[in-house]
């Protein structure tokens, strides 16, 4: 089967391999790439948000003049052996580790949603973009992995705030011929159709492919013709829909998925499930071997070996659970061929004390190998899951952890990834989960640490006022404008704070106590600013509340103008505030915040974190790498008000005045020691390389072992 371009570029053929880069997303982590596409337009390309398939699509004559510029033709053929290069050389991790006939296994990673680019919205937050770091790794590494996720035509919400500061829930239409993303097809053209069936259900699902670099991503859409509308529905919106088309989605994903990688040959033998959504892949593999002629509890061991279920949030709305009412009309036929009763096969989804069918007790169950997603999440999770093995000890529980990580090719500023290339080597970016070299950064002078610094500040608010700009012309009021950060200041202290707006991530806990915030950022010795982002949940009015309150506090004259909140978090700009501000908060309500990768990807840009220790941060915190803010714990009444008083006291007596403390050459010496303290400690710890290199040595390495090595 050949995956067909639905629309044919037409480039000039000495640049012919442009639709090659354009159409993998490897560019997305190769700044020269980025470079190069930007070089062709870099109006286009900011408006674009960074799309290079609409890029290429809107620039004909540009690239007919470029096809004989000389020095844009050698930038692009660096770009093009580099690609081909990453994309092929056997001299790999993956290679010497477990040699080139282990290749010929696959290991296939189940998410909802995969957050790999802007211009590809598969994605709500952390887990999604968590998901997308993991195949980018997975590339880098040689792993052999596929990913297998839904192709959502209407993405994930785009936010505007209205006047009021209230937020608007905007769907756009994916634009199908400017997404980086080919229908997959048969030789003769005709697009790939899959037959879905559970019982009397039917549908057909539609396949799209992504390039991931190496990694293939394989996204299934039932919004095509044939379909009932219900099921045309299935596919069209991340987390739409009320709980019956959460469930068909899920089965979709789970059961479909397996069948989809069974109907293509993809030599898939060990299962990894990212959150509960995919979990109905372990029964289908139950449903696999049964119908082979296994026992249930042979069939439960062999799957138990082959498969990895991980678990992120401890937050109740994570969890899916499904009345059995809902579930049974799908089953009936499966049960059947299970040799189950009803009451043995609900019993697979069942958590103690707890009726319905809970989609994470039931990966718990099935999956042979489990994780949390820090250390201390692997405690909570322990704890929270303890029930299920009530007869082994606490520390028994059979939850283990792996801690997230970010891959830094992505997420790294480009200015810094030339620095390292050029003071620490450009074998960093292989060497990158190794602390020790990392030592290097010490060495680095200040004034270069600071200067790329500066200018990823300077992207980031220039960015924004491009934004308001556009935002300005299309009609917004003056207070949208200035809510929105118009009169940012390049000279001052900037914290970032950007994340969903789910209420346990607490985004107005700075304004606790009002008045001394205003003092402390008013300070005209020493002002301090703020900006905030983010997204609530479409259906959730209190997140949109807390956006509003924000939105508000950010117009009123009384803070000057230092308080913003900028619209529509996503990928892109969350690149921009991770690399651009100067101090990072978060202050979750612990323990409740799982990870947390937002904190990973401003330390690894030397950005340091003002954060609870919480998620990651009680892992990285080393004490000269930022600020941690202790928790209370539950017992106190009043929690929010120690928790801010304790935010307020690091900025007042630490944080301010270190930052304002300036040689005269005007470089903060003393703070970018903590900026290269949050380098060297957090871009080897909390990259994803390492946290792949992990999870294929704690777990996916049981599906390489068994080939031997030649
Ligand atoms: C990294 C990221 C997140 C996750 O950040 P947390 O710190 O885990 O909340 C969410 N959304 C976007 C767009 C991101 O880039």
């Amino acid at each position: 089967m050949i995956p067909q371009k639905h629309q044919e570029l037409a480039l000039p053929e000495r640049l012919s391999r442009l639709k090659d880069l354009a159409y993998n997303l490897w560019w997305s982590w190769r700044h020269e790439a980025r470079f190069l596409f930007r070089e062709i337009d870099p109006i286009l390309w900011e408006s674009s948000n960074h799309n290079p398939v609409l890029l290429l699509h809107r620039s004909k004559d540009k690239l007919i003049q470029l096809s004989n510029d000389q020095r844009f033709l050698a930038h692009y053929d660096q770009v093009v052996d580099a690609f081909d290069h990453d994309t092929s050389c056997s001299d790999t991790w993956f290679e010497r580790r477990f040699g080139n006939d282990a290749r010929n296994r696959a290991i296939a990673y189940f998410s909802a949603e995969f957050g790999l680019h802007a211009s590809l919205p598969l994605y709500s937050g952390g887990l999604g973009i968590l998901a997308g770091d993991h195949l980018k790794s997975a590339s880098d590494l040689d792993l052999p992995l596929v990913g297998v996720g839904f192709m959502y035509p209407k993405g994930y919400v785009t936010q505007r705030l209205g006047a009021d500061g209230w937020q608007q829930n905007i769907y756009h239409d994916l634009n199908w011929d400017y997404a980086p993303i080919l229908p997959l097809c048969r030789p003769d053209g005709e697009r790939v159709i899959f037959d879905f069936s559970l019982g009397s259900w039917q549908l057909k699902v539609a396949v799209w492919l992504v390039h991931i670099g190496r990694v293939s991503l394989y996204l299934m859409d039932t919004n095509i013709d044939g379909n009932s509308p219900i099921d045309r529905e299935i596919t069209t919106q991340l987390y739409g829909g009320d709980h019956s088309m959460r469930l068909r989605q899920e089965i979709v994903l789970g059961i479909g998925g397996l069948r989809l990688l069974r109907f293509l040959g993809i030599p898939a033998s060990f299962f990894h499930a990212n959150e509960g959504h995919a979990s109905f892949l372990f029964v289908e593999l139950l449903h696999e071997k049964i119908a082979a002629g296994l026992s249930l509890a042979e069939a439960k061991s062999e799957t138990a070996q082959e498969t990895l279920f991980t678990t992120h949030t401890p937050v109740p709305a994570g969890h899916d659970v499904f009345e059995s009412q809902l579930l049974m009309p799908f089953f009936q036929d499966y049960i059947n061929e299970l040799n189950l009763t009803q009451e043995e096969f609900l019993e697979l989804g069942q958590s103690p004390n707890e009726v319905g069918w809970n989609m994470t007790a039931l990966a718990l169950k099935l999956a042979g190998h489990k994780n949390a997603v820090s250390k201390k999440h692997g405690e909570v999770s322990r704890e929270m899951w303890h029930k299920l093995w009530p007869e082994k000890a606490l520390h028994e529980v059979p939850i283990d952890y792996i801690t997230n990580g970010v891959h830094l090719g992505f997420w790294v500023q480009s200015d810094l990834q030339q620095l390292f290339n050029w003071r620490l080597g450009i074998h960093w970016v292989r060497a990158q989960d190794n602390p020790g070299f990392w030592e290097g950064i010490g060495n680095i002078p200040d004034q270069e640490i600071w200067n790329a610094h500066l200018r990823a500040k300077d992207r980031l608010l220039s960015i924004l006022e491009h934004r308001l700009k556009a935002r300005w012309q299309e009609g917004a009021e003056p207070g949208q404008i200035l809510a929105q950060g118009a009169l940012l200041d390049r000279e001052i202290l900037t914290i970032g704070f950007a994340r969903r707006f789910a209420t346990y991530k607490r985004a107005n806990l700075i304004f606790h106590d009002i008045e001394r915030l205003k003092r402390i950022i008013l300070n005209p010795a020493r002002p301090v600013q703020l900006i905030f982002a983010g997204k609530a949940h479409p259906a959730d009015n209190n997140g949109k509340a807390l956006i509003q309150q924000i939105f508000h506090l950010a117009k009123d004259p009384a803070f000057a103008g230092h308080i913003s909140f900028v619209e529509d978090y996503d990928m892109q700009l969350a690149r921009y505030l991770v690399q651009g501000c100067d101090l990072w908060l978060n202050n979750p309500i612990p323990p409740l915040e799982a990870c947390g990768t937002s904190g990973q990807k401003a330390a690894s840009n030397g950005v340091p974190n003002l954060s609870i220790l919480d998620g990651w941060w009680e892992e990285g915190f080393t004490g000269t790498n930022g600020w941690g803010i202790e928790g209370i714990g539950k017992e106190s009444s009043d929690r929010n008000a120690e928790e801010a008083d304790k935010i307020y006291r690091a900025l007042e007596s630490q944080i301010i005045p270190l930052f304002y403390d300036r040689s005269s050459d005007s470089i903060p010496h003393g703070w970018v020691k903590i900026m290269k303290e949050a380098i060297r400690t957090a871009a080897p710890r909390f990259s994803a390389q390492r946290m792949v290199k992990e999870y294929v040595e704690k777990f996916y390495s049981k599906a390489f072992e068994q080939v031997p090595v030649a």
